[in-house]
């Protein structure tokens, strides 16, 4: 919904535009008669489609606004919005044609030129056609170098194919446009793109560019887990084991969030290099910060079953069902280790107890900036194409405090 008022925004702030920025402009000959531009601002159909706009009433306000541009078909203002107006209905077909008719006009200048050209390359974002979208941001950028929105269109299309370097570079141009206030953010994505092309390399078995890349990552933006994570595989990779589990207990103390990422790794690597307790010790550190935090109990009542001690993983694995009875790995757990117990009555029973008044739900990572829902935790959106907006929807035990929850909220 924030994405459809951002757009009418824009659209209202160019209509704002045409009325005033024009204003001297007030006579125009078109196709032998003089014109007064005037009657198009003060019709009332200009007026009712805005309000329309404001409203979000697309529908009606394509009808006002049409009426409003035969007083003068000339308008080009009026014909884009248009164009953007059949876009956003879905009509796609219709805002090419538009947007290309307006290409044909004589005498558009530079700044015509490269709006028109950025209105039809959203349209063929829109329709998918991807390269015409691309020869037409790219376009736009030859007339006005500095265009913020085209840009962001090019990153958006280079990302959706996996061009990590091109889109590497088109953020780096955004960035200097931008300057510093829009920094922190610039340099979060550019620490993503580092990701992926760490993890290109990754593929290629290059692990020293991989290495470089992940570290480069980290330096942009130290809270980039994944290139923590990533890294630490690099290392093991090259056989330096102490080096992977120093940068994965690294990420665990930037983003202790986000440690499970790490568990299962550092309890591998810690066994490779015969300090198995310091899995156990990190789990009960973990879990003592952050008293909701299920992965660390699950992953430590793994840890304990596989070290032949059951009943002392089901305690645990029954702590985090209290506070996480959604997490469908906790229940395969518990029914593994109650196996594994030979399903003594007392524990089932307190199973039943603990799950009877337990609500169940799907998909619990969310996008915080659109609100699509994913079953796994992913690094940039697929819906809205943000980078790291994903935080995970808990269910709240209705013994938690106000300032538990606003903490969650806030997070
Ligand atoms: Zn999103």
């Amino acid at each position: 919904m924030t994405d459809v008022s951002g757009i009418l925004f824009v659209l209202v702030a160019l209509l704002v535009g045409l009325a005033t920025g024009k204003a001297w402009e007030r006579y125009k000959l078109v196709e032998g008669r003089w014109i007064d531009r005037r009657r198009v601002r003060q019709s009332p159909y200009f007026i009712l489609g805005l309000n329309y706009l404001v409203g979000g009433q697309v529908d009606l306000a394509i009808e006002a606004l049409e009426k409003a541009s035969t007083l003068d078909p000339g308008a080009l203002e009026l014909r884009l919005v248009l164009g953007n107006l059949y876009r956003e209905k879905g009509q796609v077909g219709r805002a090419i044609n538009e947007h290309q008719s307006l290409l044909q006009r004589p005498r558009l200048n530079r700044i015509e030129h490269a709006n028109v050209l950025l209105c039809l390359g959203l349209d063929y974002r829109r329709g998918g056609f991807v390269d015409r979208a691309v020869a037409a941001f790219s376009d736009v950028l030859k007339l006005d170098p500095n265009n913020e929105a085209a840009l962001v269109n090019l990153e958006k299309l280079q990302e959706d194919q996996h061009q990590w370097q091109e889109a590497y570079v088109t953020r780096r141009r955004l960035a200097q446009i931008a300057g510093p206030p829009d920094q922190p953010k610039s340099q979060s994505i550019l620490a993503f793109l580092e990701n992926e092309l760490g993890l290109q390399a990754m593929k290629n078995e290059d692990w020293t560019e991989a290495a470089r890349r992940f570290e480069a990552a980290i330096d942009l933006d130290s809270s980039v887990i994944p290139a923590y994570v990533h890294l630490g595989d690099v290392r093991v990779n090259q056989g330096d084991l102490s080096g992977a589990a120093a940068i994965w207990e690294r990420s665990i103390d930037v983003s202790p969030d986000r440690a499970y990422l790490a568990l299962q790794r550092l309890e591998r690597v810690y066994s490779d290099l015969g300090t198995d307790s310091r899995f156990a010790d990190l789990c009960r550190k973990l879990t003592a910060a952050t008293p909701r935090e299920w992965r660390a109990r699950a992953a430590l009542a793994r840890h304990l079953s596989s070290q032949g001690q059951p009943s002392r993983a089901i305690e645990l694995l029954f702590e985090a069902l209290e506070h996480n009875p959604h997490a469908l790995a906790i229940h395969q757990a518990i029914w593994n280790t109650l196996s594994q117990l030979d399903l003594p009555r007392h524990l089932v029973a307190r199973y039943i107890q603990i799950t009877r008044e337990a609500v169940f739900y799907l998909d619990p990572h969310l996008c915080i900036r659109c609100r699509y829902r994913s079953t796994e935790l992913l690094w940039q959106c697929p819906h809205c194409h943000e980078w790291n907006t994903f935080v995970e929807e808990r269910i709240t035990p209705a013994t938690d405090t106000e300032a538990e929850i606003l903490t969650g909220v806030a997070r």
